[in-house]
Parts: structure tokens; sequence; C-alpha cells
């Protein structure tokens, strides 16, 4: 009986070792370092591991990735990186922290334009950074251009997060690339001087600073409207959400500035094939269905469907200029912010 057993394990063994030789040594999993939050991912992860038997280990990473990235050079741990900014995956790309990708299932799925033309990164959301205005205060047309933020008419009824946030830096990325730095220099003195008050909080601050009378005008990324909206959790975010209109800017001319989250295959990836598998999932309608419910995103892919709510906003013309250009303006608009010293406030 116990020998039985002793040769049906040898060869049980001997089975399993030329299973594993003949699969290749790669083991069925893939290291992804995330910055998006766990309640939109895991869902995703899941049903990727159920539908191809690859597991994904996850780090969430809030800050430093660029920084864990390099240090750990060849030894990296990560196959992808997933983030949301262009400037984050610029960053990666120039450290040169990323490898090309070409894949039919993601140049499918993704426009050209929301994707790095050598597949150093690709877009899987847009987002569009919009005016919040509110509805009691701000009439129907009364503001319709980035330029509008800068017109004396607003004096002392702006609310902004930091100039230095990534936000708000690709968004004066995009000032410079259409107007130049001088233009943009004077743009950015003129929102300056119509502020309400220092600089301060998150996107959805300024909402709420709107709801309470502090000012008229806010600049914020979609989702966020979609997000305060849905807050069960936060009511009191429901009433900032209520409190104001959604104004897609530029629409007559180069139309709203956008950024996308995206992600990317590190350069010493060690289960390549896996991190481009994981790449074409998130392109593809299961999950680009949940960043449009769960996060109210646009999907990059372009069949899947907008959430309701963030249609009822309508549709909007988006600022075609390339994020690659984006990326590499956001230095000097970042230099911006300081010479004018933005972050000061409004009579300093
Ligand atoms: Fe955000």
């Amino acid at each position: 009986m116990r020998r039985n057993f002793l040769i049906f394990l040898i060869i049980s063994l001997l089975g399993m070792t030329g299973a594993a030789v003949m699969s290749g040594t790669a083991p069925q999993e893939v290291n992804l370092y995330s910055y998006r939050q766990p309640f939109l991912i895991n869902p995703v992860l899941d049903e990727f591991t159920r539908r191809t038997g690859i597991k994904v280990n996850v780090v969430y990473a809030k800050k430093g990735m660029l920084e864990k990235l390099k240090a750990a050079g060849a030894n990296t741990p990560a196959d992808v990186v997933l983030t949301v900014d262009i400037g984050r995956l610029n960053e990666l790309k120039k450290a040169g922290l990323l490898q090309p990708v070409r894949s039919a299932v993601l140049e499918n799925n993704i426009p050209a334009h929301l994707r790095h033309p050598d597949g150093l990164w690709f877009g899987l959301t847009t987002r569009a950074r919009i005016a919040l205005v509110s509805k009691n205060r701000v009439k129907p047309d009364a503001l319709k251009t980035y330029a509008d933020l800068a017109d004396p008419k607003f004096r002392g009824r702006i609310c902004m997060r930091s100039g230095k946030h990534p936000y708000n830096v690709a968004l004066i990325a995009s000032v410079i690339a259409h107007e130049g730095e001088e233009g943009a220099e004077k743009w950015l003195r003129g929102v300056k001087a119509n502020l309400a008050r220092k600089p301060q909080g998150n996107d959805r601050a300024q909402a709420k600073a709107i709801y309470e009378g502090v000012c008229d005008i806010g600049i914020a990324n979609t989702y966020y409207m979609g997000k305060m909206a849905t807050n069960e959790k936060k009511p009191e975010q429901k009433k900032w959400a209520e409190a104001v209109r959604v104004v897609f800017l530029n629409q007559g001319g180069r139309g709203n500035h956008i950024n996308i989250s995206g992600a990317a295959v590190t350069r010493n990836a060690k289960n390549q094939v896996h991190a481009v598998k994981l790449i074409e999932f998130l392109s593809g309608d299961f999950a680009q269905k949940i960043y449009a419910s769960q996060n109210f995103e646009y999907p990059a892919k372009a069949e899947v469907a907008i959430d309701p709510l963030v249609r009822s906003w309508g549709d909007f013309k988006a600022d075609t200029v390339s994020l690659e250009k984006i990326a590499t303006l956001r230095a000097t608009a970042s230099r911006l912010v300081d010479k004018v010293r933005f972050n000061e406030g409004p009579g300093s």
C-alpha cells in the first residue's frame, strides 16, 4: 500500500516537472505597481485571473513609484505600472524604465492619440479638466473659455487647488502649448488675480467652496463630479455637486483639456508576455466598463458606453494637442507657477 503510494508520488512529481518544462519556467503571474485605488482595480484583476489563470500580485503606491523603480533597476519586481496623469508616465519613460510594446489588441482598442507611438505607454481612460460653476451665481455662457478665467469680471470668484498639483501643471502646460510661454504667464497672472483665496484642497474642495459661497467657479476633473453626486458614504458631497454645473471650456475653439490614466510595461519586466496580456485586458470591454461606471471616466475604447450621469453633462470637444507635448511642457508650467507666485493667492 505504502509502496504503491510512493510510486504514485514519484510519477506525479515527474508529471508535474514535465508540465513545468513544457509550459516554460515562467510562473503564471504578473506583478503590478498601481497608483489606482483597490476599489477600482480589484474587481478587474479578479476577472483577469479568472479568465487567464494568471495571478496578479499588486502593490498599491501613492508616491515614489519612480524612485522605487529606479532604485530596483534590473531587479524590479514590477512588470506593469498603472497610473494617472501623462506626467507620471512620461517621467517613467524619460528615466528609461519602460519598454516598447506592440500589440494588435492594444492598437485596436486604444486610439492612436491616447498611446505612445512606440507603445511605451497606453492610455486607458480620459478625464476632462472642466470648470464647475455655481448654478445660482454664474449665468449660462458667462464662462466659456480658459481665457475667461483670467477676465477681470471674475475678480475674487475663482477657487483652485495648488498650481503645482499634476492636474493643474498639465492644464497650464496645455495653455503653453497653444499660446506660448508668455501668453500662458499672462493668463496665469490673470487667473491668480481672480482667485477668491489661496489655492488649497483637492478638486472636490473647490465644489464645496462654491456650495459654501466662498467662490463661484472651480476647476476639477470630470469624474469628481460623478463621485460627489453619488457619494452615499459622505452625502454632504451630493450637496456640493448639486450646487454646481459642469462647463466644458473652449468648445468653439481648441477644445477642453484632457488627461489620461494609463499603463506601461517596465523595461526589466520578468513576466513580459503576461504583462502585455494584463494591459490588453485593461483596454477591453470588461475593465473599460468598470472605469466608466465605477469611476465616471471616459473609456479609451470608443465602443464602450459612457456612464449615463457623465453623458448627462453632454458631449464635448477635447483638446487634441499631443499628450507627449503636454508632458514635455510640464517643467515650464511648474516654473511659471513659481514665477507668478500662484500659490500665494490673490493680492500677493
Ligand atoms: Fe484624481
